[in-house]
């Protein structure tokens, strides 16, 4: 079953560019899937439509049926609490130890970027500190942001998405700014999440080997549309 569907998604930036047209693919529950293209193919545009980071001009946004482009303020807080999201420059707020970043993660990203504070019971801390371990950040808990490693900042972005609990995890971009070896270490708990957890993954990535060898689905956007969409198998296939 569906746990996403996008129809006729269109997206016209006010200056003028039209950065998505007639967008249609569905991704199921449980799935992997990466969306290739070379830069400016609107794979961004795309992500930030889905949770409304920005408006699409047209279409729809189906997850788990409902229509997340028509939601009122409070109906989209709620579905946003369903969507994990891991962005390409971490988005932590690095003046403040790993454990608080995480802990934010349960107030929406929203707040997350402001830095505001929250109050958290000892059953949400043990539930980030297990989360940070899973992720293999024993050692970093009381680190402050700003002194790890870009590959230890996506760990804490992801563990900071997963405290919510979300269904769907979208990525943009996650490890463009990593090495090589990060990025394996990244894209590995990505699958693992998804496969151990059965978060459903949708991740932008401009390494079509990456997306070849991690994903059940490949979509392949170019100006807008999309060209491709089906197995890794069926597009080595065609390349
Ligand atoms: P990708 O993520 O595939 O590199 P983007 O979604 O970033 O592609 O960009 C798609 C197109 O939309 C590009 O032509 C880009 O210049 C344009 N674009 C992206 N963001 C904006 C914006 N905020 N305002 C205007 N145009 C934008
Ligand atoms: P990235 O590849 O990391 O998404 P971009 O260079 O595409 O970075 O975009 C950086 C920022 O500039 C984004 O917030 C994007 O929305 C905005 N942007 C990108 N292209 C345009 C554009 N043509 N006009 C206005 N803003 C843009």
């Amino acid at each position: 079953t569906a746990l996403l569907e996008l129809k006729h998604v269109a997206k016209k930036y006010n200056t003028g560019t039209m950065a998505l047209s007639d967008v249609n693919f569905s991704v199921s529950k449980g799935e992997f899937v990466s969306i290739i293209g070379p830069s400016g193919a609107g794979k961004s545009t795309l992500i930030r439509c889905i949770n409304r980071l920005i408006d699409a001009s047209g279409g729809e946004v189906r997850l788990d049926g409902v229509n997340v482009l028509n939601l009122n303020k409070r109906a989209l807080q709620q579905t946003r609490v369903k969507i994990g999201m891991i962005f390409q420059h971490y988005n932590l707020v690095e003046r403040l130890s790993v454990i608080d970043n995480v802990l934010h993660g349960r107030l929406g990203y929203k707040n997350v970027i402001t830095g505001s504070l929250g109050i958290y019971t000892s059953d949400e801390k043990k539930q980030a500190i297990e989360i940070l371990h899973s992720l293999g950040l024993e050692e970093q808990v009381y680190k402050r942001c700003d002194q790890l490693s870009g590959g230890q900042k996506q760990r804490v972005g992801i563990a900071r998405a997963l405290i919510q609990e979300p269904k769907l995890l979208l990525c943009d971009e996650p490890i463009a700014s990593l090495d090589p070896n990060a990025s394996k270490v990244i894209m590995d708990h990505l699958r693992s999440i998804c496969s151990r957890l059965g978060i459903t993954v949708l991740v932008n990535l401009h390494q079509v080997d990456v997306a070849m060898k991690y994903s059940d689905t490949i979509i392949g956007m170019r100006k807008g549309s999309v060209v491709y969409n089906g197995s890794a198998q069926g597009m080595k296939a065609e390349t």
